[in-house]
């Protein structure tokens, strides 16, 4: 390495694959990037500050070019150019919803694609991140689980996701400007493809970055995961994350969630609660929030309403109510909006708040269970569904 070697990276052409073999520095935990410096030869004593100062350019201003961060020596920039990579998704397509919803297909390592929901709300902005390409579960009203290929994503891909979306919405700091109080990136749900709690260490390791105070810096209250109910991961997720928790729920009865949520057959609702019970006092949030997928006459009764609102006595919780968003081949019926306003309507009598979520871009199939990628559709035929789970 000498002091002229070249700095290939320009803010023109932002790299967006990662060079075979060159360690990418996104979605290294700071442990992770002390330990790939002193490795590269920083010398251990500097070896932190040098993470902090690597870490701010990254995720406080968003820069992807070694030549850009200005407080490290020429040499140093230019090893580390020679040595590792700043590298984020690529975008394949964009789309804009009617209502202002953002649709991002992004490609990753090995050709394989996910999609990142952005939805911009009057108080807020939310990201919807995807954790895994496809998902191993099969609920059976949702898209994603039909798709057929799967592999976790890395914390560089799930963060990634995150400053793909601040790029597109030109939200990195602008030096010297008056720091922003209202983001437009301001909250994160882990509900987009996948199952996060099948790939914790990795959802774990992006949430970490994204909560880091001299980076992107959301707070833990800002960022929900959900999850089917991977009971043996939900304490861990309290303790080693604190972000809010939401919980598929969907089901009253161990028979109808057995065939909706099919990982209820290995823990099922009773376990599932229980799970539940210790999570907001470990964690220090609120309340959990239970989703309710409103299914045409298949959970969506007064007793249903009612039988909820007992499973969950005793646990702080909101509701949450999702109209079912129909994709091609769906096997069920969205609840009439009678039937949804009437089960809101004993839910909220019974002291919980029950918000009805409002399907947001249905037009470019970014509601909730629409996201599947173009490359892997159509895996799963509606045989094999009815195979796995029954229906
Ligand atoms: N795998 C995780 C997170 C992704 S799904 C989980 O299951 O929790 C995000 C939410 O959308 C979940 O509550 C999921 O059950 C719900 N969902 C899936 N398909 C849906 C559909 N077709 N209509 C409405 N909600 C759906
Ligand atoms: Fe997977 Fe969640 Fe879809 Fe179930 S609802 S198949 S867990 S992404």
């Amino acid at each position: 390495m000498t002091a002229t070697a070249p700095i290939t990276q320009d803010m023109l052409t932002i790299p967006r694959k990662a060079p075979e073999g060159l360690p990418n520095l996104v979605g290294m935990t700071r442990d992770a990037m002390r330990e790939a410096l002193i490795a590269a030869g920083t010398p251990e004593k500097q070896a932190k500050m040098r993470v902090g100062q690597i870490w701010q350019w990254i995720y406080h201003w968003g820069v992807r070019d070694f030549a850009q961060m200005t407080n490290l020596a020429k040499d140093y920039r230019a090893m580390l150019a020679e040595k590792f990579v700043i590298s984020v998704p690529e975008v394949v397509t964009r789309q804009v919803s009617e209502d202002g919803t953002r649709k991002y297909l992004v490609r990753i390592a090995g050709g394989h694609e996910v999609e990142i929901v952005y939805i911009p709300e009057e108080d807020r902005g939310t990201l919807c991140v995807s954790s895994q390409v496809g998902c191993t579960l099969t609920c059976s009203f949702c898209h994603t689980g039909t798709q057929k290929l799967v592999r976790n994503l890395t914390a560089g891909e799930i963060i990634g996701q995150v400053m793909v979306a601040r790029d597109d919405l030109d939200e990195w700091p602008i030096p010297g400007a008056p720091k922003n109080e209202t983001r437009l990136l301001s909250n994160i749900v882990l509900m987009g493809m996948g199952e996060p709690l099948y790939n914790f260490e990795n959802v774990r390791d992006a949430m970490k970055i994204a909560m880091d105070p001299h980076g992107i810096q959301l707070s833990r209250r800002r960022i929900t995961l959900s999850t089917s109910g991977v009971v043996p991961e939900i304490s861990r997720t309290a303790e080693e994350i604190g972000c809010q928790l939401a919980i598929s729920f969907h089901a009253t009865t161990d028979e109808v969630r057995d065939k909706l949520v099919p990982i209820n057959k290995r823990w099922n609702i009773a376990e599932l609660v229980e799970a539940l019970r210790s999570y907001p006092k470990v964690s220090n949030s609120e309340r959990i929030t239970f989703e309710y997928v409103m299914l045409d006459g298949v959970n969506d009764s007064d007793d249903d309403a009612r039988r909820l609102i007992k499973l969950i006595d005793g646990i702080p919780a909101k509701i949450n109510l999702i109209p079912f968003n129909e994709w091609p081949g769906a096997p069920y019926k969205r609840s009439s909006n009678n039937r949804i306003r009437r089960f809101a309507d004993i839910i909220y009598k019974a002291g919980y708040a029950s918000p009805i979520r409002t399907p947001r871009g249905e037009d470019i199939m970014a509601a909730c269970g629409q996201l599947k990628s173009e490359t892997e559709r159509g895996r799963k035929t509606k045989a094999q569904i009815a195979a796995e789970t029954g229906l």
